[in-house]
């Protein structure tokens, strides 16, 4: 499948079986799978998304936005537990073309997306084991 490097964005060709051995880009070598949050903007948002194989889970928020400070640690707790799910943010306020395309009413959000495609999203602030549940529903009707 392909992933594309967080870092330097190169789209990189990562056979099934490698998925578990943490893979590194054949670029810069920066790990595929990062434990951090990758930070999507109005400059890599289409490339990063169009060439990631993964299912993407963006969380839409704003440095104003207490509700969005508060799940901030969970939605990162859920990042390191889901390596099969590359977890992102996007601050609303820096990329106003992005809140725009997603229609964003209210934060936090979060969308998860199969490529360009949204697959669902849920607004509120959503703790450890209530995300993850939300997320093991998405998963379980659109990949298994
Ligand atoms: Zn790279």
């Amino acid at each position: 499948m392909f992933i594309v490097c967080p870092s330097c964005l190169a789209k990189n060709r990562v056979p099934e079986e490698k998925m578990s051995q943490q893979p590194s880009c054949g670029r810069c070598q920066h790990a595929l799978l990062p434990q951090a949050l990758i930070e999507l903007n109005e400059a890599n948002f289409s490339n990063f998304i169009q060439n990631s194989d993964l299912p993407i889970l963006i969380d839409l928020w704003a440095a104003w936005c207490g509700p969005c400070k508060m799940m901030a640690p969970y939605f990162a707790e859920c990042a390191r537990q889901n390596p099969q799910v590359i977890f992102a943010k996007i601050d609303t306020e820096a990329n106003p073309r992005l809140n725009q395309a997603f229609h964003i009413r209210s934060i936090p959000t979060l969308v998860l997306m199969n490529k360009s495609t949204e697959i669902a999203r849920i607004s509120g602030v959503l703790r450890s084991a209530e995300l993850q549940q939300w997320l093991n529903q998405q998963l379980s009707s659109q990949w298994s």
